[in-house]
């Protein structure tokens, strides 16, 4: 019979009560496996809102103190976490540790660049080039540049005593996958975030296969909308069709284009860019629409590095221009804007029903340089994302 400290261990640091954060740690004699690594949803993270200044140089120190990180021994550098007790520094510690990040989103890898560049971070090929792509638009994450790692869907690899295999799942984001980690007391699956309703759902259905072979003690998976039933105590009942009145991925292109023949002014759409695939088929409308689709530069550079589409024509803000003219644009941004057709909000104005053109939540105010009259405005799940956000109303 083993010891405690000879058993593999398992604690939640985030993620039991709240949507997303999820973050795990396993750990077994020198050898530790933390996945994800989100912002834990947390009520201190309120501090942390418009009004308070975050400081650069407390960053890692002040998160952890405010429970908004996980204070995990091993995974900060000494410098940042030297005067939290109790825990002690990558430096410190001494243990085989890496990092297991299942998908993009910012609740699975908000906290990322806290972590000591020693921390190796193993994430998919795909999320790897779209990661890249973020970092230069300006949307990597806040802190250390991350240590990451590339691996590959069904390759295994080591982590001290662990074993882990990235399986691909379906999600609303290039690259997300489940990890099967293989302890040395037993196998578990981390499902990360999956849907049904996508353009992949075979994938989900193909990754039971490989998991099974690999044998499961303990399957996890995040269950954002389960806790209506849980509530309701309603029966949890496996069905793998889809409610009738749910749009599924690829309803949404045709619909967009269904609702914007009924406008006689411009088009406008909001979405999150990380979804590339419904980037993709917002593109594909090309041919579908007399509309040309116009989308802000940051967009644009996905489209360009991650998409074999290039009809597309930049949206010019007053804001680009003034960057232009005060030579203070960044060099990807003007490479782009020389490799396509840019247009202004004068052209646009123009003729607005020729246009169906991409503004985010940030950018709002570019809408009043824009003729609006008659036009429609499409919110495709995009920051602001539901209700909870006070934004969302505006
Ligand atoms: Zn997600």
């Amino acid at each position: 019979m083993k010891n405690n400290k000879e058993q593999t261990t398992m604690r939640w640091w985030g993620g039991l009560r709240t949507i997303g954060g999820n973050i795990v740690s396993l750990e077994y004699q020198d050898s530790r496996l933390i996945f994800d690594f989100g912002f834990i949803p947390h009520p201190n993270s309120e501090i942390l809102g418009e009004k308070v200044k975050t400081r650069t140089s407390r960053f890692v120190h002040d998160y952890v103190s405010l429970e908004v990180a996980p204070a995990i021994d091993g995974i900060y550098e000494e410098e940042d976490v030297e005067q939290l007790q109790d825990l002690q520094s990558v430096q410190e510690d001494g243990k085989k540790t890496a990092v297991l990040v299942s998908h993009l989103h910012l609740d699975h890898i908000g906290s990322m660049g806290m972590l000591s560049p020693q921390i190796p971070i193993f994430l998919t090929e795909d999320s790897f080039r779209l990661y890249q792509a973020l970092e230069v638009i300006g949307e990597g994450v806040r802190g250390y540049q991350p240590n990451l790692q590339a691996c590959t869907y069904e390759e295994s690899f080591q982590v001290g005593s662990f074993i882990v295999t990235p399986i691909q799942v379906d999600h609303d984001i290039p690259g997300a996958c489940g990890f099967h980690i293989e302890t040395p007391d037993g196998n578990l699956f981390y499902m990360g975030d999956f849907r049904m309703h996508g353009n992949h759902p075979e994938r989900v259905e193909a990754a039971i296969q490989p998991v099974k072979e690999r044998g499961v003690d303990i399957f996890m998976m995040e269950g954002t909308t389960l806790s209506d039933l849980e509530q309701k105590r309603r029966p949890l009942v496996p069905d793998p069709c889809i409610p009738d009145r749910m749009k599924t991925e690829a309803d949404v292109p045709m619909k967009m284009r269904d609702i914007l023949e009924e406008f006689e002014g411009i088009g406008i759409f909001n979405m999150y860019h990380r979804n590339v695939e419904r980037l993709e088929s917002i593109l594909a409308l090309n041919g579908e629409m007399d509309r040309t689709i116009v989308l802000e530069p940051e967009t644009a550079y996905i489209a360009d590095k991650l998409i074999d589409a290039t009809d597309f024509s930049i949206y010019l803000s007053s804001e680009t221009k003034e960057e232009s003219m005060n030579n203070k644009m960044s060099k990807w941004k003007e490479e782009l804007l020389q490799k396509y057709n840019t247009i202004d909000a004068t052209i646009i104005n123009q003729h607005p029903r020729k246009y169906f053109l991409q503004n985010s939540y940030e950018n709002v105010l570019e809408l009043l340089d824009l003729q609006v009259k008659d036009g429609v405005y499409l919110h495709s799940n995009a920051p602001p994302l539901g209700n909870y956000d006070p934004s969302y109303q505006h």
